[in-house]
């Protein structure tokens, strides 16, 4: 299986890639994890990335859909992928149908992921992640049993350094005019599935089971 995880920053994306790619048996692929992996590496890529998402702005396209093609061309992907962050332009989604194709394959589904922008900036600002891991908690919504630790593996909590309320409001900007767009495309080539975001977490992860055909109505 084969499907994009799409969403405005803070839609939840990360949580639920986490707990579906166990339940669906594929990859979980995210540019923004790449990058920041990157970037602890200090390689080219990273230090590049850093400018753009320090200033809550995309990495440019050439660039991203280089890093998701040489990493869909590797043959755990055979598999199936979780794309969760990718693609978020129109060229991107281009790139990326281009892609699938020569693989020999096809997209089976995009899930958008649909929260309020008010609810986006709360959830952000108080977004708390491993830095062994990289698991995800929320200082209000989803804290860890004791502060700053991370109930799985005992690794200390961040806060991402483009969190702050000042990036949050361009990183939502830039959502809209770069990556909603992308809702309507995917809805024209009859492969999108809408998902109210706002809700719990489990009914979150079970409303996107259902809408794939994983679960019973
Ligand atoms: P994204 O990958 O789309 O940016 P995340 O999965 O990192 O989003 O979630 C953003 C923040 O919101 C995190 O702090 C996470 O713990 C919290 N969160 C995710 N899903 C929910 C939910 N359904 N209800 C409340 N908080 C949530
Ligand atoms: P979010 O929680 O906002 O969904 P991500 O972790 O997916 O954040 O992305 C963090 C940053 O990495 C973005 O603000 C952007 O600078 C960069 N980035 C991630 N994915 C892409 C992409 N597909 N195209 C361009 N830039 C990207
Ligand atoms: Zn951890």
């Amino acid at each position: 299986m084969r499907v994009i995880l799409m969403g405005p920053p803070g839609a939840g994306k990360g949580t639920q890639a986490d707990l579906l790619i166990n339940k669906l048996g594929i990859l979980h692929i995210s540019t923004g994890d790449m990058f920041r992996k990157a970037l602890k590496e200090k390689t080219s890529l990273g230090l590049e990335a850093k400018k753009y998402m320090d200033a809550g702005e995309l990495v440019p396209d050439n660039v991203t859909v280089g890093i998701v093609k040489e990493r869909l061309a590797e043959p755990d992907c055979k598999k199936g992928f979780l794309l969760d962050g990718f693609p978020r332009t129109i060229p991107q989604a281009d790139a990326l149908e281009n892609t699938i194709k020569e693989l020999g394959a096809g997209l089976d589904k995009v899930i958008n992921i649909a929260v309020d922008r008010d609810v986006l900036v709360q959830r952000l600002t108080g977004r708390r992640v491993c830095k062994e891991c990289g698991a995800t908690y929320h200082v209000m919504f989803n804290p860890p049993k004791a502060k700053d630790v991370c109930d799985d593996c005992g690794g200390g909590l961040y806060q991402r350094s483009d969190d702050t309320v000042e990036t949050v409001n361009n990183r939502l900007l830039v959502y809209e005019e770069q990556t909603a767009p992308l809702i309507d495309y995917y809805r024209k080539k009859d492969l999108l599935l809408e998902v109210n975001g706002d809700q719990e977490v489990e009914q979150v992860t079970n409303d996107i089971l259902r809408a794939l055909g994983r679960v019973k109505a």
